[in-house]
C-alpha cells in the first residue's frame, strides 16, 4: 500500500536561493535533453537513401532514451562542473522526467491517450525537484535530511503513519512557498480488507448542475466557497489582462493571481478528499463510468467537468479506496443514461431531458439517478466481486 503525505517546508533565505539555483540548472538540463530528442527526429525522418536536398545528417545515431541520456550525465558535469552539486539521483530524475513525458508524447498513457508534443519549461514553470530514493532515518525531528542539500525544516502538522517507509521525497516550488511530498509505503497492510462486502457498492454519475449523483439517488453539490473562490479568480485574470504589460501594478496582479489559483485548487482538493472519504465511509465498491475525458469535453458535458475536476476527484477516491482496502471499479460510459436500469430497454433522451421515463416498464427516476443504477449494475460482475462473494458464501455455508 502506497500513500502521498504534503507537508509546508520552511527553508532558510540560504536554501531558497540553493533551491531556485537547483531548479534552474535541473530546468536547463530537461530542456537540453527534450532538445536532444528533438533534433534526433529532426535529423533521421526520413530513410539514409533517401536524404533531402540539403543533407541534414550529421552523424548517424540511435534514437536518444533513457539509458542513452543517463549516460550522458558524466559528460554534463564535467562540461559543466556546478552540476556536481546536485544530487545525482535528483538530476537522474530529470532524464527519467523527459522520458515519461516522450513515451506520453508517442506511445500514450497506460488508456492509450496520448498527450501533446512534449514543451521545453521556461524557467518559473519547472518547479518541482525529486529524491527518487530516500534512506531510512532521513527524518531527525522536524527536519528532513536531502542529500548533498542539507537539513531542511517542515511544518510538519501530521505526524508519518506508524509502519511506513518513505520511497521518494520531492520539493515543490508553489505561489506561498515551497512543498515537501513524500510517497510512503506499507508492505504489511493487506490488498482488501477481510471485512470487504462486496454487496456494499454503488455507482456515482457526474452530473452537470450536481457534482455527482449515487445509485441510491443521493446528490453531492459543489460547494459553494468552490464556486465563489473561482469567481473570484475570473476578476483577477481580467485585471491582469486589463494592466499594462511590465508594469509593477500588472505584476502584482499575477502574484495574486497565483495565489489565487493555489486557493482555488486546495479549495477542490477538499472538497475532493471529503466526498472520497464520505462515499468510502458508506460503500466498499464504488463503480464510475470510464470516462475519456478528453472526448467529452468536445462533446457533451465540457465546462462543468473540467470545473469540478472529475478526473482528480476519481484518482483520489481510487487512491483512497485502495489504502482502505475497499475497490473503485471503472465501467463502460456506454449509454449509461440511455439504458432503463429497470428493465434494459434502451430509452432514447436528448441532454436537455432531465427527466428518465420508460415506455416499456414505467420506470420513472431523475435521469442522472438512473445512470448511476446502470453503473452499479456494470460493476457488479466484476470477478474480484464475484470472487469475494464466493468466498463468503462459502464461509457462511
Ligand atoms: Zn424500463
Amino acid at each position: 500500500m502506497r500513500t502521498a503525505y504534503q507537508y509546508k517546508l520552511r527553508p532558510t533565505k540560504q536554501q531558497v536561493i540553493e533551491l531556485d539555483r537547483w531548479l534552474a540548472m535541473l530546468c536547463a538540463e530537461y530542456n537540453y535533453l527534450l532538445a536532444d530528442r528533438f533534433n534526433w527526429y529532426e535529423q533521421n525522418r526520413s530513410p539514409v537513401n533517401a536524404c533531402p536536398l540539403i543533407c541534414h545528417l550529421p552523424e548517424l545515431r540511435d534514437p536518444p532514451d533513457y539509458y542513452s541520456q543517463k549516460k550522458t550525465l558524466p559528460q554534463l558535469k564535467k562540461t559543466h562542473p556546478w552540476y556536481k552539486e546536485i544530487y545525482s539521483q535528483v538530476l537522474q530524475d530529470v532524464v527519467k522526467r523527459v522520458k515519461v513525458t516522450f513515451d506520453k508524447f508517442l506511445k500514450g498513457d497506460s488508456n492509450g491517450q496520448r498527450s501533446g508534443k512534449p514543451r521545453f519549461k521556461a524557467r518559473n514553470r519547472y518547479r518541482t525537484l525529486t529524491y527518487p530514493q530516500m534512506k531510512d532515518g532521513c527524518w531527525q525531528g522536524n527536519l528532513i535530511n536531502l542529500p548533498m542539500f542539507g537539513q531542511v525544516k517542515v511544518i510538519l502538522h501530521r505526524s508519518i503513519p506508524d509502519g511506513f517507509k518513505i520511497k521518494t521525497a520531492s520539493v515543490t516550488k508553489k505561489a506561498d512557498g515551497y512543498y515537501l511530498t513524500l510517497s510512503m509505503a506499507d508492505k504489511t497492510v493487506p490488498e482488501i480488507k477481510p471485512d470487504f462486502h462486496p454487496d456494499s457498492i454503488t455507482g456515482i454519475d457526474v452530473g452537470l448542475k450536481e457534482f455527482l449523483t449515487t445509485a441510491d439517488g443521493e446528490t453531492i453539490a459543489i460547494p459553494q466557497h468552490y464556486r465563489k473562490a473561482q469567481k473570484r479568480l475570473g476578476v483577477i485574470q481580467k485585471r491582469v489582462a486589463r494592466r499594462k504589460k511590465g508594469s509593477k501594478g500588472r505584476l502584482k496582479a499575477i502574484k495574486q493571481l497565483g495565489k489565487q489559483h493555489k486557493q482555488v485548487a486546495d479549495k477542490r482538493k477538499d472538497f475532493h478528499f471529503k466526498t472520497a472519504n464520505y462515499l468510502l465511509s458508506k460503500y466498499d465498491v464504488v463503480a464510475h463510468e470510464n470516462l475519456n475525458i478528453k472526448g467529452l469535453v468536445r462533446t457533451r458535458l465540457s465546462k462543468s467537468v473540467l470545473d469540478a475536476g472529475w478526473s482528480n476527484f476519481l484518482s483520489i477516491l481510487t487512491n483512497k479506496a485502495e489504502n482502505a482496502g475497499k475497490l473503485v471499479i471503472p465501467v463502460s460510459a456506454h449509454n449509461t443514461s440511455q439504458d432503463c436500469s429497470n428493465c434494459g430497454e434502451k430509452v432514447p433522451k436528448k441532454l436537455h431531458v432531465r427527466w428518465h421515463d420508460c415506455p416499456h416498464c414505467g420506470c420513472s427516476l431523475d435521469r442522472d439517478h438512473n445512470a448511476a443504477i446502470n453503473i452499479k449494475n456494470r460493476a457488479e460482475g466484476h470477478p474480484v466481486l464475484k470472487a469475494q462473494r464466493l468466498l463468503r458464501n462459502s464461509r457462511i455455508g
